[in-house]
This record gives C-alpha cells, structure tokens and sequence, in this order.
C-alpha cells in the first residue's frame, strides 16, 4: 500500500536524521513511528501501537502529549540518544492538503542546556576535533553560557580521549576521516560527523585569538551548532585560545588517583579537593572552581594575580561576609545570557537579570570601602551595565512564569498599554457595579456576574431565586443544573470594550517584552565579562574563606625547581579525620634531593604524604593558599600518579598492566619540571620481576628525567639504591611497636624503614590467632636465611649464579630504552626475559 502523504512527508524528514529519534508534531501529540517507536517506547516504558493499514502494513507507533515531552527527551539524552523536534510550522485549519513539518531542533548530548539532566553547577561542554600534523585541535562550548575554548592536543588518539575524559565533554563532532580513525570507546563519544573539510569562516571574529590550525576546528562546532539549534547564538564567546605551556597538566587518570573533582570509588564529590575549596555561593563559581581545577595554571603571572585576590581577601573577614551575602542574590548571569540570546528569556528572567545587576553598584562600593588597593582596583573594572540596568526598568517586580499572560511590563512605561490597562480594568470596576445594581434591582442576594472563556460574561441566578427578578430584561446564554446564565446589551457592549482591550494589551505587551529581551542581547559580552568577574570572586571568596577555616598559608614560587613545604597536610584527610590529629610532615627536594624513596609498613601513611605533596602543588597552581606552615614551591608543568588499584577492575585490564601503561605515559612525558608520584610500583606481579622494574624504572628517572619524585615501596632491599644515586634520598614513615602491637606514627623521618610490620597489620585486621602465630614463626626462619646469606640489592636471588645467560639479561634491562616502548614491548620484553630464566 502505498504511503499516505502525511508518512511521505514524515520519510522525507527523517530521511535528513537518521541517527536521531524523530518527535514529529501531530496536534498535542509528538509521535514516532517505526523503529523510533520501537526503541523510545522500551526506553521510556511507553505503550506502543500502531496506525493505518492492516497486518504486516501496520506502522509501529508510540506517542508523547506535548506538554510532557521535556522530561521524555531528557530520558533519551542522558542515555546519550539525540532527538529531533519537528513541529507544525503552519496552522492545521488554514493549510491545505498535509500541514508544513520542519524540525526546527536537534536536541544532543553536548547541546542540551535545559532539563533535569543538567547541573547547573557543571558546565555542558560540547566538543570538535580536528587531526593536525602532531596532534589533535580541540575546541568546545558550553552552549548554556556561551563559553568557548580551542586548545592543541599533541599526540595520539589516547591523548585526545583522554583530554575529553577529563573534560567531561559529552559529545564530539570529527569529520568522517577523523571517525574511522578512533576506537569503538573514542567512537562512543562521537555523537556525530559534520563533514566539512573546508573550513567555511562562519564568524572571523570568534576565532580571531586563535593560531590558524585550529580555526577548522572551532568552525566545525559552530557549523554544528548553526545546523542543530537552528537559532541565535550572540552569546557564543570568541574562542578562547588555552595555550598548553601555560597550564599545569594532569592527566585523566593522576587526576583520579589524587581525587581532585571526583572521588576514585564511586566518583562522587565527598571527600575530593573540589568538596573541600567549594564555599561559593553561586552556580558560576562553582563551574569556575571545577574549571580552576581541571586546568591549574603554569604560569607566575597568572597564579599570583590569583593569589594577590586571595591574601586581600582574607584580611578582611567582615567584607566577606558582605560580599557573599551579595553574591548570593546574584543569578545565574551566564546562563541567562544565553537564555537571551536564545529568545527563551522569560519576563521573570529579565527580573532576575535586573535585580542581579542591582547588586553590582553596592558590591562595587563594598569592595571600594575595603580601603584595600588590590579589591579597589578589582572594583574598577566591574561593569555596572547601566544601559542594561535602564532597559530593564520596564519590567515590572515580580513577571509570571509565562511571559504572555501579562504582568511583564510595569504600569507607566508604555501611554498605548496604561490606556488598554485602565480600559479592562475600568471595565472591570464597572462590571462589579453592575453586579451590585442587579442584585438590587432584583432582590437576589446570590446573583452573581462570572466570566467563562466560552461564555463571555454573564450573570447568573440560581432557579430558585429565578421568580423574584424581571426576566424580560435579560437575554438567555446558557442553562445548568440549577440556574441560569444570562445576559443584557449593556453587559455585551461592555465586554466587547473589556476583552478587546485586554487583548490588544496583552499583545501589546508581549511585544514590547520581546522588543527589550533584543535590545538586551547587544549587551551580552559585556553580561558576560561581568559575569566572569563576579564567578572569579566568588572563587576567590571562597578560597580565602577556606585557606582561613583550614589554616593554610601563602605559598611563595622559585625557579630553582625546589619544593620545600614545611609542615603540610593532605588537606582532605585531616578534615576527614574530624578531631583526631593529623601528623604534618615536611617535604623537601632540591638540587641534588629530587627523588625520595618511601618505605614503612602498609597503612602508615606513605600514600597520604605523597597526595599531600602532589594536592599542594594543585592548590598553589589554581591560586589557593596551601595547607603547611610554610610552601616554597616550583612551577610545575605536568602531574604524573601511579597510585592505587581501586579502579582497575572496572576497566577489564589488569592491574598490573594498568600500573605499566600509566608508568609509561608518565615516564615518556615527563620533564625536569614535571612531579611523578609513584606508589608501589611492581605490586602487581612477582616479587622479582616487580622488584627489577622498580629499581630500573628509579634508574631511568634519576638518569634521563630528573624531575621531582616520590616513589613508595614495600621492597626493602630497593632502599641500597641511595648508595649508588646521588639524588636519590631513602625516607621513612615511622611506626613503633607497643607491647607487640604496631603503632602508626605517621611521621616521615630520614633513612629506610628497618622492619616489616606486615604481621602486625595482619593482626589489626583480626585474622585468626594460628595464622599470625605461623607467620611469627615462618618470618624468624626467613630472617634467619637471610643472616646467614647476606645480599645487597645487586645481588637479588635470581641472579645469585650469574651464567654468561643471565649476564645477558641483565645487560638487556639495563640498556633497553623504556622511554621509546610501548607497553605491549615491555611486556613482551618481560615475557621474553622470564622465559629464558625458567629455561
Ligand atoms: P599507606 O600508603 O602507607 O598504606 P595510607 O597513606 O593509605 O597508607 O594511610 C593510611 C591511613 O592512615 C589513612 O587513611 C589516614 O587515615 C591515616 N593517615 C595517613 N597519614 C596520616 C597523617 N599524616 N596523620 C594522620 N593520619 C594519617
């Protein structure tokens, strides 16, 4: 059977978004047909029926009411599904033959600003990717506050997913080239291709602070976002151009490990830095902190512009307290500027715009009276918007939701509207007269004039109380149960009056409405600005309310690539450990000191003081204070972790070979500059060839990298090495026995670990008494063979009868080149060496 118009019109639409579920508009219905309606009616737990035809012939079909439709879409988003809206573009009474369908939004993942899934503390970042000769351009937006940034990606398809991981973007858009070069994960995140390998320059001025290379990138998004919404973007930013060399980089996984905005299990916010620094009060700076801590900065500059804010802030407790309490009534200006520019902005929007704005004269005169000249000077650069301010006086106090009901523009502003006002409300008062007039007239008590959209007005007399009035003076309109609705010439003419003057009022003021929120959108960049001050101070209140609470200090920076914290603290764990004490430790390397070795026994705390230093450094880099007595620190370029297994299992790989692919991510890209943590490495394989990779992953650092590093280990014998690395410094965290029982000390002190406490953690964790007792009894005969077979550590067992063989062995781990292998190499390599051992 042949289609009906109306399906061919519907083919012909979803013919153009074949990757999206299509909600095509049928009076107060959205409708999806076919496998749409297959598959959104499994998703969404909706009926699914079917329409036209018989049997085979029947089209699938299931259905969304209108007014519901949001939450519908917001279900498909979140599971990363995209929908296009196609509504009727004509009204169904005047067209002829089927009605006009276009669809007129393509709602996405990284497009989708409104809803439930929206955080309004979190940014919505959607992504394009563009393959350069060393690397990847990336540029993103949040369409929500029109934030835009474009930054180079150097290196492989791994850095790039790894960039957006950490970015949370939530949706990218490659060119088809681009595409089949990505894996099936990297795939996943790549809800769609915009093939367009002439970069068409949409808008030069966006990209005009942007390197040349990265201009195809950045027009790809706006092409994107030009075809899906379909709408104004004014409040799209020029592309901000995140120059890497100025940016301290930690990668996806380090940023994990050193749960700096998302804890490891769980991924929740409790117990990470973010949960610790956010006091802001407003949704702005709470996306700017999270942005302050996804990108800490590389540059002296720029951090201490950051910190001269904060150390003039916390002096000055009760301008805190005032600026807070400001900041507090401050909307979100962001998100409102893309609501104007979407022409979404309703009348309580433009409210909520206008007293924000209110706040900015009196927060300027809060920061100027400080009497201190760094806040005075951030004053004078807050814009108050006057213009805005002015536009926005038409508005009345308090709009209703829904902008064309009137009550948006306030009495006064217009002389044409005030007429149309006094005329239905005179109309009004003079209806309320006549109802007095009638119920004289006739006696009835009850009567009573009412309006129904049907109807008109009427007045209305029950049937009982019918006999005492006139009847002849009345027209009949309508009759119910229990009484009649009637009405006289008088009344009609006077309707006519009322209902035509509120009509033309309402339009009128809808109009008007319409005519500010335009005139608004000029202004926009500057909101803005505005806006991104305001958001930066509320970072910096709540830095300088933190740095307070928790006693931090300021730190000071060196070129000398020195870290000397005096005193520190992971800041997380002692607020975690309520009133009980945290132990402060010192942390220093320098010239000649840059890498520690850190034994003790597990749960003393060696993991603890390596994130303490690596968080340190976070919060110097973002422009917070620090948690020690005192910080003189480097500028740091790149983070590296190896630290904890908590996440391996849910990647599949194992562990072992996690803690080798983020070895040699770490080890192949870092610098002089750069801080490596390293936890345990070699835990997860055999006692020797565990032992083997850590001493020769030590040797490569010290000899080729020299970067700042802390380095953890249970392999006592790796402790020797101090004799043989001049740079390399033995630390331990101390543990004492009482009365056979291990007490943590948590204090780092000099030199190596003596004795192993393994037993004693055994003990704690209450394992049965003839285990432990077997274990006292096993380790005496363990150190007994040792005594009496002394080795150092270029002695390790296997290599106790050196044979020509394993001369050979040795010879190849020591030359072999881990900086230029992959993973897959080294474990090959492993395998190899293994094989020729067992041999
Ligand atoms: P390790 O890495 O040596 O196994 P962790 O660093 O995981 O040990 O520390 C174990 C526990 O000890 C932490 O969860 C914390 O509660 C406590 N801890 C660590 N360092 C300190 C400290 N300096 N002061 C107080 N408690 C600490």
């Amino acid at each position: 059977m042949a289609p009906t118009p109306m399906m061919q019109q519907y083919f012909q639409i979803k013919s153009e978004y074949l990757d999206a579920f299509l909600f095509f508009r049928m009076g107060d219905f959205y409708e999806l047909f076919y496998d749409d309606a297959i598959n959104a009616s499994q998703i969404l737990e909706i009926t699914l029926t079917s329409r036209g035809g018989t049997g085979d012939d029947r089209i699938p079909m299931c259905g969304v009411p209108h007014h519901a439709a949001k939450n519908y879409i917001d279900q498909l988003i979140l599971k990363g599904h995209k929908v296009a809206i196609c509504e009727q573009v004509e009204d169904p009474k005047t067209a002829k033959g089927v009605v006009k369908r276009e669809v007129v939004r393509l709602v996405t993942p990284g497009t989708h600003t409104e809803g439930k899934s929206v955080d309004s503390k979190s940014n919505v970042f959607l992504a394009a990717a563009d393959e350069l000769s060393d690397g990847f351009g990336l540029s993103y937006v949040d369409i929500s506050t029109g934030e835009a940034t474009a930054t180079y990606i150097m290196g492989t398809e791994k850095a790039l997913l790894q960039e957006l991981q950490s970015l949370n973007i939530r949706e990218l858009v490659v060119s088809e080239q681009l595409f089949v070069l990505l894996t099936e994960e990297e795939q996943d995140l790549v809800l769609s291709i915009e093939t367009m390998e002439e970069a068409a320059p949409l808008s030069p001025s966006l990209v005009a602070n942007c390197p040349n290379d990265l201009h195809m990138s950045c027009h790809r998004l706006l092409a994107y976002i030009a075809r899906t919404q379909k709408q104004s973007l004014d409040h799209i930013q020029a592309f901000a151009y995140k120059e890497n060399n100025q940016l301290l980089s930690i990668d996806f996984h380090s940023k994990r490990n050193l749960e700096l905005l998302q804890s490891i299990r769980g991924g929740e916010t409790k117990g990470t830095l973010l949960w610790l620094l956010d006091e802001t009060v407003t949704a702005m700076g709470s996306r700017k902190l999270k942005q302050w801590l996804h990108q800490p900065l590389a540059n002296k500059r720029m951090i201490e512009e950051r910190q001269h804010m904060v150390a003039a802030l916390i002096d000055q407790y009760f301008v805190r307290v005032e600026l807070q309490g400001l900041l507090k009534e401050v909307y979100d200006l962001e998100r409102l500027s893309g609501r104007i520019a979407f022409g979404s902005a309703s009348g309580r929007d433009l409210a909520q715009l206008r007293s924000s704005l209110e706040k900015v004269p009196v927060l300027i005169e809060e920061l100027a009276n400080s009497g201190n000249p760094a806040l005075v000077e951030f004053s004078e650069k807050l814009d108050r918007c006057i213009e805005v301010c002015e536009l926005l006086q038409a508005i009345s106090e308090n709009p209703p939701l829904s902008s064309k009901e009137g009550g948006v523009i306030r009495d006064g502003f217009n002389q044409q509207l005030d007429e149309y006002r006094d005329a239905s409300r005179n109309g009004k008062d003079w209806i309320a007269e006549l109802e007095q007039k009638e119920r004289k007239l006739t006696g009835v008590k009850s009567l009573k004039i009412g309006y129904n959209r049907i109807f008109g007005y009427y007045i209305e007399m029950s049937k009982a109380n019918m006999h005492l009035a006139d009847l002849e003076r009345y027209d009949r309109k309508q009759t119910l149960a229990n009484a009649e609705r009637y009405t006289t010439p008088e009344l009609k003419e006077k309707e006519a009056l009322i209902l035509t003057a509120e009509e033309e009022s309402l339009s009128l003021e809808y109009d008007l409405f319409v005519a500010i929120r335009d005139e608004v959108k000029q202004y926009i960049s500057r909101i803005q600005r505005l806006a991104s001050s305001l958001s930066g101070l509320d970072v910096f209140l709540s830095f300088a309310n933190v740095a307070e609470k928790y006693r931090f200090v300021k730190p000071d920076f060196n070129d000398a690539n020195e870290i000397s914290i005096i005193e520190g603290r992971h800041p997380v764990v002692e607020k975690m450990l309520n009133k009980q004490h945290y132990v402060p430790n010192d942390c220093v390397l320098a010239e000649g000191q840059n890498m520690l070795l850190i034994t003790g026994p597990n749960m003393s705390g060696k993991s603890t003081y390596m994130r303490q230093v690596a968080l340190t450094i976070v919060l110097a880099q973002i422009g917070s204070y620090v948690p020690a007595e005192s910080a003189n620190l480097p500028i740091v370029d790149q983070i590296f972790t190896r630290i904890g297994a908590a996440d391996d299992l849910v990647s599949g790989q194992s562990t072992f070979m996690v803690e080798m692919l983020e070895s040699q991510y770490a080890i192949t890209h870092a610098t002089k500059n750069s801080l490596l943590l390293f936890d345990e490495i070699g835990r997860g394989t055999s006692t020797y060839d565990g032992m083997a990779l850590a001493q020769s992953m030590i040797e490569y650092i010290h000899r080729e990298i020299g970067a700042n590093t802390l380095f953890s280990t249970h392999y006592h014998e790796l402790t020797a090495l101090e004799g043989t690395l001049d740079k390399l410094h033995n630390v331990h965290v101390a543990a004492m026995e009482q009365s056979g029982k291990v007490v943590f000390l948590h204090k780092v002190k000099k030199g190596p670990a003596d004795k192993s406490y393994g037993i004693h953690v055994a003990e704690l964790a209450n394992l049965p008494e003839p285990i432990l007792a077997r274990a006292r009894e096993l380790l005496k005969t363990f150190e007994q063979d040792k005594k009496q077979q002394p080795k150092n550590i270029e002695q390790l067992s296997f290599f106790d009868e050196m044979d020509t063989e394993k001369d050979e062995i040795l010879q190849t781990i020591t030359d072999v080149q881990v900086a230029a292998m992959t993973p897959l190499e080294a474990l090959q390599l492993i395998n190899e060496l293994q094989q020729k051992l067992i041999n």
